[in-house]
């Protein structure tokens, strides 16, 4: 049944699928499916040198093999650039975007100058050096200029009501890198937008992030989707699992015991039987949950 509604997993291709990625996937095609609705896999494979030749071909191949099968064929951002750039374009003719001169160096040296250097795990806030201009010095990024009121609230449909002033938390941030690389923010919500992307379910490490996207949609005049952000898989030490912090790929020859893995997570309860039988089960708990309707 068509309902209009449009979700989708994104992974990054710098590796394959570890438990943490796998329950991200099995949480957007729960929610897909449990709204009668459509599920798209989008390839993020904008930051080059993060990629990993064939990770990509991996990754389609595990959701293969768990049964997580795209209603679409993946969309890859690596052949968005043109759509990412018109996108740019459109806020620097409005005046919301600028160029801006600093490395790394130069914006911990003009934070140190202001007592305002990040402490452990605090990113990087832009004092806004060159928001007035690149004062003679080459243009290296385009960053985004922040509305005089950048403190948004939004809903997340686990969380409840959410609030982030994205001034104090991130200051103007970056839409093109100095490496002429897109960045995240600018590229999964020109992707959004252009899949009609009606739900986005992913992981709650995620969630910071999300009043960064909501401002760039306000600019562009792109609708907002309904946010939907799940628990994480925790490794033994208690942090999220990661390609990082040494995830290891999933067994796909044991589709069941994945799949259980990525439920229990979720917060639903193992199931035996086949996988098919399995996501059944969950759709109907995934509904009780999340409070929907059998559509
Ligand atoms: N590509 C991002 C990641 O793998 C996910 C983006 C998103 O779901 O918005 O972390």
């Amino acid at each position: 049944m068509a309902t209009g509604y449009v979700g989708r997993f994104a992974p990054s291709p710098t590796g394959a699928l570890h438990a943490g990625s796998v329950a991200a996937a099995l949480a957007s095609w729960l929610d897909a499916r449990a709204h009668g609705g459509q599920w798209l896999v989008r390839i993020e494979d904008v930051d080059a040198a993060r990629c990993v030749p064939g990770a990509d071909r991996v990754i389609l191949q595990q959701l293969a093999a768990l049964g997580l099968h795209p209603d679409a064929a993946p969309l890859r951002q690596s052949t968005r650039g043109d759509a990412y750039q018109a996108a740019l374009d459109r806020l620097i003719e409005a005046g919301l975007a600028y160029p801006c001169a600093c490395s790394r160096s130069d914006i911990l040296a003009a934070l140190a100058e202001r007592d305002a250097l990040p402490r452990r795990h605090e990113e990087l806030v832009y004092p806004g050096t060159c928001r007035s201009g690149l004062n003679g010095r080459p243009a290296r990024a385009w960053r985004f200029r922040l509305p005089q009121d950048a403190s948004v609230d939004w809903h997340d449909r686990r969380l409840g009501a959410q609030r982030q002033d994205v001034a104090t938390r991130v200051g103007d941030f970056v839409l093109k890198r100095a490496d002429g690389q897109w960045a995240y923010q600018i590229a999964v919500v020109v992707d959004d937008a252009d899949q009609g992307v009606t739900d986005v379910v992913r992981g709650v490490d995620l969630a910071d992030n999300t009043p960064r996207q909501l401002l760039l949609m306000r600019a562009l005049g792109l609708p907002a989707p309904r946010w939907l952000h799940t628990p994480l898989v925790l490794g033994e030490n208690g942090e999220k699992l990661s390609k990082q912090n040494g995830a290891q790929p999933v067994d796909t020859a044991r589709p069941l015991d994945v799949l259980n893995a990525a439920a229990a997570a979720l917060g639903l309860p193992a199931q035996a039987g086949t996988p098919p039988q399995a996501m059944a089960a969950w759709v109907g708990q995934w509904r009780d949950l999340y409070n929907l309707s059998a559509s």
